[in-house]
């Protein structure tokens, strides 16, 4: 399962983070996850959840995630729009398929809160 390893290393990060600022505990971590990342928030969180208790650091924390929408903008009218469609998506405006991803790729830690 891909998240294993996507919560793997970011469980690495974060251990990272807590010793660069002498954190004794992580207390909250978000994630922000584009819809196109290719991850299942469900199963990130749930294989999250599961890697953590080996973490002390990490046993108590609560775990957010941020699912981005998927976002275009047109290369044609400059439109942006919001989308379902992965695939095969074009503009809402002017039915061009000249389009640029503006934000629905994101995987990565948005904000963390320690303890001291
Ligand atoms: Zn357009």
């Amino acid at each position: 399962m891909h998240e294993v390893s996507v919560a793997m290393a970011m469980v690495d990060e974060l251990t990272r983070i807590a010793r660069e600022n002498s954190a004794e505990k992580i207390t909250l971590v978000q994630l922000k996850i584009g819809k196109m990342s290719g991850i299942v928030t469900d199963s990130l969180k749930f294989a999250f959840d599961a890697i953590k208790l080996e973490h002390p650091l990490l046993s108590s924390a609560e775990i957010v995630i941020r699912e981005i929408p998927l976002v275009y903008q047109c290369s044609s009218c400059s439109s942006t729009f919001e989308t379902e469609d992965a695939f095969y998506p074009v503009c809402v405006q002017c039915d061009s398929s000249q389009l640029t991803i503006i934000s629905g790729t994101e995987q990565h830690i948005e904000n963390v809160e320690v303890e001291v």
